[in-house]
């Protein structure tokens, strides 16, 4: 796929500071350009018409890769395979309130990130 001229992404990095686990959110104009850009990371893909997407290598982070006008609902879809990700990883059981932080504090990081996107 060619990239279009008015391809455009920000990156942050979110520590999940108590567990080992690092949060890679990139907000950007093109979700399947974003992922298609770390196929050094992830490998290829097939995917093509992703509104949003988590992808992990079970190794100890997570990328979301989210469109920068992201909606609370997609967020959330995205955000949860992330907290999923977290406990199996950590060898946690699935813990409701520790999910339920984990839910907040990073909808709240990535929400504040969001309100950056110019
Ligand atoms: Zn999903």
């Amino acid at each position: 796929m060619k990239v279009k001229p008015t391809y455009k992404e920000i990156k942050k990095k979110i520590n999940v500071n108590v567990f080992p686990y690092e949060v890679y959110v990139v907000l950007t104009t093109d979700v399947n350009e974003a992922r298609k850009r770390r196929n050094k990371i992830f490998g290829e893909t097939s995917l093509d018409h992703a509104i949003a997407m988590h992808s992990s290598l079970h190794t100890g982070f997570s990328y979301l890769f989210l469109p920068y006008n992201c909606t609370p609902w997609v967020l959330c879809h995205e955000v949860f395979h992330t907290v999923w990700e977290i406990m199996h990883f950590i060898g946690a059981e699935l813990e409701n309130e520790v999910m339920a932080y984990l839910m907040s504090f990073l909808m709240k990081e990535i929400n504040k990130f969001g309100s950056t996107w110019k």
